[in-house]
């Protein structure tokens, strides 16, 4: 990416080993984020220009000397970040705060060096050609995050839920609530497809209004109160705002869409006053993949349906389009 809507799909040299505990993996499949279009709206113009992509599901081609949980051959799923899944915050599943992490940022393209591979890799038993590539690929980022949300709201059977977004993120929260067990779900967005999505994935509301018109529809439906809590997955500060307007006195918002702001209200008539926690966060924890994978791999749940739209990787830029353009939810990458 070099600029506001300018992505080039370019020749560069193949990942090597670096590291001892590298691995290098074949993506088979990757896709785009919601939150590759922040860059897309803002990032400075640049000569160099930055690669792109965090998910990708695929298959190790070769491993350094320290790795031994993973060998090539072996199909994979990788979080958004990488971790040694050793040091004191992993250990307490805390795998997006590892001493010895980061993010991955280079993988919308033919092959990715993985840091900490043994760490960070979890292994699929599925083939290349696997009807479940799709779902499996939701567990690199858009379902693990919608389940962090869930996960630190604290939803479960007891919980009122809103989710403010219709992104697949937000769509992903809506499963994820539904899987904790919540039996009302609210969801907030405005694109019929998607909600209808929302729906099949365990929404039992939908407002389509925003700002206070909004707030107001969802205070209708939950008695006048809001929701126990809110998952807040889109990153801007009206979604914060909405977030504030829905959430029951002494409930939890969990934010996970990146925040695209370092400053937003906390004080006497927000967060303060009504007893109201804040959390959220990167969800990318080791711990909730392999707490998800038996159910995608049994087919419980169907998260890569988020999916709408396959590119290979010549029509990436196109894919940022159509997303950026509402005409995609997700668009799936095949290298
Ligand atoms: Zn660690």
């Amino acid at each position: 990416m070099y600029g506001p809507g300018d992505v080039r799909v370019e020749n560069v040299p193949d990942p090597t080993l670096q590291q001892p505990t590298d691995a290098l993996v074949r993506v088979v499949r990757s896709c785009v984020c919601g939150s590759d279009l922040h860059p897309y709206h803002s990032m400075p113009a640049s000569a160099e220009g930055r690669p792109m992509g965090h998910e990708f599901i695929g298959v190790v081609e070769e491993t350094g000397s320290a790795v031994s949980a993973v060998k090539a051959g072996d199909f994979v799923i990788a979080p958004f970040a990488f971790f040694d899944n050793t040091c004191e915050f992993c250990r307490e599943g805390r795998t997006t705060n590892c001493l010895h992490g980061g993010f991955f940022s280079t993988a919308q393209a033919e092959a990715v060096r993985v840091p900490q591979a043994d760490g960070t890799l979890v292994p699929a038993p599925v083939g290349e050609d696997s009807a479940l590539l799709p779902s499996l690929l939701t567990l690199s980022d858009v379902l693990i995050t919608g389940h962090h949300a869930a996960v630190t709201a604290g939803v479960s059977a007891r919980t009122s839920v809103t989710v403010v977004g219709d992104g697949a993120v937000g769509l992903l929260a809506v499963l994820a609530a539904k899987r904790l067990g919540a039996e009302q779900i609210v969801l907030m967005g405005r694109h019929k497809t998607r909600t209808d999505l929302g729906r099949e994935f365990g929404a039992t509301d939908v407002v389509a209004e925003r700002g206070e018109e909004g707030i107001a529809k969802v205070r209708e439906l939950t008695g006048g109160h809001g929701t126990h809590t809110v998952l807040e997955c889109v990153g801007h500060l009206p979604a914060s705002e909405q977030a504030y307007g829905v959430v029951r006195a002494g409930g939890v918002i969990s934010r996970v869409g990146v925040p695209q702001y370092e400053d937003a209200p906390t004080g006497m008539g927000t967060l303060w006053g009504r007893n109201v926690t804040l959390t959220g966060g990167p969800g990318a924890q080791r711990p909730y993949i392999e707490e998800l994978l038996p159910d995608v791999l049994e087919g419980r749940i169907e998260p890569g349906k988020v999916f709408d739209r396959t590119v290979d990787l010549d029509g990436v830029p196109d894919g940022y389009r159509d997303m950026d353009a509402r005409e995609a939810l997700k668009v799936l990458v095949r290298p």
